[in-house]
Order: C-alpha cells, then structure tokens, then sequence
C-alpha cells in the first residue's frame, strides 16, 4: 500500500548533496548499530500502525490526505541539512526557495507586492494575522462567523483582543445582514471571512464583505487554511467561485499548504497585502543577524526557529505541480469536488439519510433520518461506528440543527444542534471510490438500524 519505490530517488538525491561538501576535510559522523537502529525503526514501524489509514480512499473523515511524494522526499533530503528558516545564517537555500514558493502562493492569489512566509501551521498564521490587525486598529473588536475556526476567538484572548461571533445563515455562511447590523455600531475594527469552514467547507460572502468594507473601512482577513487553493478548481458554483475570485482584496489571508497544498503537518503561510505591516515585527536581535543585509525571514516572522525543511518540501511540490488554473493541482482538487458532489447526489435517493446543502467545496455533511434530532445525533454515531468495523472512515460533527431544515422540518427538534455525519473527500482518489464508500455507507446505515433502510436494501 505504501510507496516505497521512491525511496532509491532519495538515495540518489543523498548522494548528490553528500558530493556538494566534498571539498570539506575528511570526517564521519557516529552512527549507532545498525542492529539496534532497526530494532527501533521495528518498533516505530509498529507502533505507527495504531492509526486510521489516512493514505487510502476509505479514509475519508478528517482533514487528512498525505503528502505528495515529492513533498516527502524534498523534506528528508534537507533533514541531512536541518536549515532553519529564522535567519539566512542558519538556512540559506531553504530561505531563497521559501520566499519563492511563497511568491508563487501570493500569485496564485494574484498578488505580487505583499509580505509573507511560512510558519507552523493555520493556527500560528491566523495568530499573526490577528495580532497585526489588532496592532493597525488597536481596541476595536474582531469578529468572525460563528463557524469560523474556534482558533480565532482563542487566539483573541491570547491578544487580549476582543472577539465577537457573526451568526450564520442556514448554508453556514456568515449572514451578511448580521454583519451589516453589528458593524452600524462602529466597534469593528477587523472581520474574519472564512473562505472553506472547517466543519462543512462553506464560503463567507466576500464580495458583499467586500462592499462594507468599502463603507466601513474595516480591516478584512481571509482565513483560507483549508480552502485557499480552491481559487484553482474550475468546478465550484457561482457564490463561492466569485468569493474565490475577490480572495486577493483581502488585506490578509491563511492558507496551509499542509491541508490541501500536499505537505507534511508543520508548513501554514500567512500573506500581507500591505509590505509595510513588516514595520510591527520589528525587533533587536543580538546574535542572529551577521551574514547579509538581506531580509532575513525572522525579521517577519513571529515564529524564530523554523524547518527550513517545510519551504523545501513546498518549493519541490510546487515545481513538480504549479499552483496553476488548469494545471494537474487544479484538476485533483476539481475531483475531489466532484466526488463529494457525486456522494451528495446519492444520499439524496435515500429517503433515509437527510443532506443539508449542497457542498461548495468538498466537505459533505449528512444525518440519518429519525424522529427527533437526539435519535438522528445516536444513530450518527452508531453508522460511523458500523461503516469503521467495515474499513470506511467518517467523522462526526456537532452542527446546527438549521443546516438540515432547508426545505421542511424532517423531524422534532429536540435539540438545537445535531450529531451528524461528516466527510471530507480532499484526495483526487475519492472519486473513482464514491460507489464502494456509498455501498459501505448503505450497509453501515442497516447495521445502525436507520429507519427504512432495511426496506430499501431489500428491493
Ligand atoms: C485547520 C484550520 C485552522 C487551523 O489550522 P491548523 O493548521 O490546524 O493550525 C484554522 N482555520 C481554518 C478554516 C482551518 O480549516
């Protein structure tokens, strides 16, 4: 199942490197037994099997596909290296490669004036985003939709910033209207629009935030982590392909490369369309700047120490694979899009599962039917159970009860939220997998005991 074939091309690329230090005065580094070495690697090998299988198809629960091979090679070639990405001393190539691969995120968005870098993760990212908003419009509030990431309102209390949550319409969007109301009283300072919702992959309006940020003159970030590569896919419905068009106005935006950009976990980007908020990294350093003149990317970066390894692993995916419109990226995105909106189609001639609306990117989420929410919420629960034992991985969410009430109330609404189903079909794989998941997710729902659903697998 796991590809080992590339394993030789790595060799290969060692030796390589290893040739580019010959000049160097003869040294070897201490090895340990290569007996015990394997024993270990044994162990870990073992050990590293108590995990769901997120490489294969049938996984299809969580934010989770793995990392381009190319990606995996790039980071254990410069492992022999170890760079660190804080200062041109203690990265040099893997800075240059960081600031291009980073350029080359910035362009996708059509920018090409902005600030920007890497850093560990969405999480860090967004941080840096909200502490310069805070710092550009210092004691106004911040708000985000009530589905944004739970991240933001955590990060504002680490900021000591305050943060305020923007209701949703019944899609998961943020409500326009609701955010028109709330802004009229002039405390905003900054909005979060997020571009891909975590829990079902919806899109905030942004060309309406767009238009009262015209009014307003609040600052807008865009917390794109797991959608932002989405602007590339050539399939998405008109709300969310417009919101995607208008991504680049933001005056900052996360994305992260380790969601869909094909990277291992450890690689976020944050971008600033205004150079000149590199003015609150400012900072003294005593012992990191010597080598150059030059930016180093700790002078832009909250974060000091780096992998300079996450920027090589970025810079050879992306020049395997450009972040192009049409490109082969693009297209593995558009599928697994399309498989979600293949899943989508078959739940609906189920009478036993309810959909909500239909995904705008390629996150899915459904419930089966029932007479109230807490009975739909158990037999949630009891499906993912039922389709794990048979290899199919889905997750669970709690969402709002409002998501799946459309067209008509489909049961007593017992609670306000509902455990549901959710499925996250990010790897171009999923496609040519939708009729098997779909087969397994019909057995599970019999297994579960679903209302109806051993009636229509008799026919
Ligand atoms: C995943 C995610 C985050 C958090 O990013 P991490 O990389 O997990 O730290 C923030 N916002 C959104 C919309 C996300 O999907």
């Amino acid at each position: 199942m796991l590809d080992r074939d590339t394993l030789r091309i790595l060799e290969e690329a060692a030796k390589r490197l290893d040739a580019g230090f010959a000049s160097l005065p003869g040294f070897r580094a201490e090895l340990p037994g290569r007996e015990r070495l394997m024993e270990v690697l044994a162990e870990v090998a073992e050990r590293l099997q108590d995990n769901y299988p997120y490489f294969h198809p049938l996984y299809a629960g969580q934010m989770l596909k793995p990392p381009h091979p190319v990606a995996r090679l790039a980071y254990a070639l410069a492992m022999w290296v170890n760079p660190n990405n804080h200062a041109l001393d203690g990265g040099r190539a893997s800075s240059a490669m960081e600031k291009e691969a980073v350029a080359q995120i910035a362009a996708m968005f059509g920018r090409k004036d902005f600030l920007g870098h890497l850093c560990s993760g969405g999480t860090m990212a967004n941080l840096e985003a909200l502490w310069v908003a805070g710092q550009v419009h210092p004691g106004k509030k911040i708000v985000a939709s009530e589905q944004a990431h739970y991240t933001h309102g955590r990060i504002c209390g680490v900021l000591k910033e305050e943060f305020e949550a923007i209701p949703c319409d019944p899609r998961g969007r943020m409500d326009v209207a609701a955010l028109a109301s709330r802004l009229a009283r002039g405390d905003v300072g900054t909005v979060v629009a997020t571009m891909g919702t975590t829990a079902t992959g919806s899109v905030d309006p942004l060309p309406e935030i767009l238009a009262l940020r015209e009014r307003h003159g609040f600052r807008l970030h865009a917390d794109a982590a797991y959608g932002g590569y989405f602007v590339l896919a050539d399939n998405l419905e008109g709300p969310a392909r417009q919101a995607f068009a208008r991504l680049g106005e933001a005056d900052s935006i996360v994305i992260d490369p380790h969601k869909h950009g094909l990277q291992p976990y450890g690689c976020g980007c944050v971008l600033f369309r205004d150079p000149a908020v590199g003015r609150f990294y400012k900072h003294d350093s005593p012992y990191t700047y010597f080598s150059s003149t030059e930016l180093h990317l700790g002078e832009i970066s909250l974060e000091c120490s780096r992998p300079g390894a996450s920027a090589v692993a970025l810079w050879a995916t992306q020049e395997l694979l450009p972040l192009t419109k049409g490109g082969e990226f693009a297209k593995s995105l558009s599928l697994g899009r399309r498989a979600a909106l293949a899943l989508y189609e078959k739940l609906k001639t189920e009478a036993y599962f309810i959909t909500a609306f239909a995904p705008e990117l390629d996150i899915l989420i459904f419930a089966p039917r029932a007479e109230s929410v807490s009975q739909a919420s158990a037999l949630s629960r009891k499906i993912f159970d039922a389709a794990a034992q048979r290899g199919l991985h889905f997750a669970v969410a709690d969402l709002p009860v409002k998501f799946f009430e459309n067209s008509n109330k489909p049961w007593k609404r017992d609670r306000e939220s509902v455990t549901c189903l959710r499925s996250v079909l990010m790897k171009p794989e999923h496609l040519d997998w939708v009729d098997r998941i779909w087969e397994l997710l019909r057995t599970a729902a019999r297994e579960a005991g679903v209302p109806g659903s051993a009636a229509e697998s008799a026919i």
